[in-house]
């Protein structure tokens, strides 16, 4: 796809987010964009860049390492916020720790502690949300609503993480079932944050504010249901080419 219409996609899909949080009276301002440009290069992240996007997701610790480094180039001093998105083995934890500003599937104490422990101390504390497997599907990742609880007690005690949030990816939407179906995973989410909110020491509860879900399929739900971040990637780049 050419830049501009990268960019034009980029713009489109911000009106869109708007229009969702207008439609259930939020503030387009309290639900970030994420551009989701995994397996798309490092010029299209410039074209939203360019646009005006400035938090990126990468899922692939590698194809993520190579396209900040190769957009530092094409953009230097730039703004760029970058997250990482995808399950994380705890033997390519290094990269993401001295990368990215932030890891949104977290979903077991190992993987925080390595993070930790790899952050530089010339970087500020690395963002993170804990993964749930929200709606109990036997293929995905992401802890238990129980065990997030528990995890979530452990993770502020980690000195260079800064535990903000949660993060789900549930099951496709179905378009044929009502709204109240639809949300139902979101709205768990949601109150699974806020119960975790809840008991966390006061200056943890203060930052932990962010709910990561909805993607190009399913966002106006996730706005609905309390979303503050969502993750966008075909609505904005197209359909993703694996490589055979
Ligand atoms: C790929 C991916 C997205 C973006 O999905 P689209 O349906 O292309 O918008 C969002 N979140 C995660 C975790 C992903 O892996």
């Amino acid at each position: 796809m050419l830049a501009k219409d990268i960019a034009q996609r980029y713009r489109q899909i911000t009106q869109s987010v708007a229009h969702a949080c207008a439609q259930v009276q939020r503030s387009p301002d309290d639900v970030l964009l994420l551009a989701v440009s995994k397996t798309h290069p490092a010029d299209n992240v410039l074209a939203t860049y360019t646009a005006g996007a400035r938090d990126f997701g990468e899922n692939y610790v590698q194809e993520g390492v190579e396209k900040i480094e190769v957009f530092d180039e094409l953009q230097p001093d730039n703004q760029a916020v970058w997250h990482f998105i995808g399950p994380l083995q705890s033997n390519k934890t290094r990269p993401v720790a001295e990368y990215f500003d932030w890891v949104h599937a977290v979903d077991r104490l190992k993987i925080a502690q390595r993070l930790s422990e790899q952050r530089p101390a010339s970087r500020t504390p690395l963002n993170v949300c804990i993964q749930v497997n929200i709606d109990d599907q036997a293929s995905k990742s992401g802890c238990t609503p129980v065990d997030a609880v528990e995890l979530a007690l452990q993770i502020v005690a980690l000195p260079n993480l800064n535990l903000r949030g949660l993060m789900a990816i549930p099951a496709p939407i179905d378009a044929q079932a009502d709204e109240t179906v639809q949300r139902a995973p979101f709205i768990a989410l949601r109150t699974l944050f806020e119960r975790i909110k809840q008991q966390l020491p006061a200056e943890h509860a203060a930052r932990f504010d962010t709910l990561s879900m909805g993607m190009s399929d399913d966002y106006a739900q996730a706005i609905a249901a309390g979303s503050t971040m969502v993750r966008i990637g075909t609505a904005i780049f197209g359909a993703r080419q694996y490589p055979q």
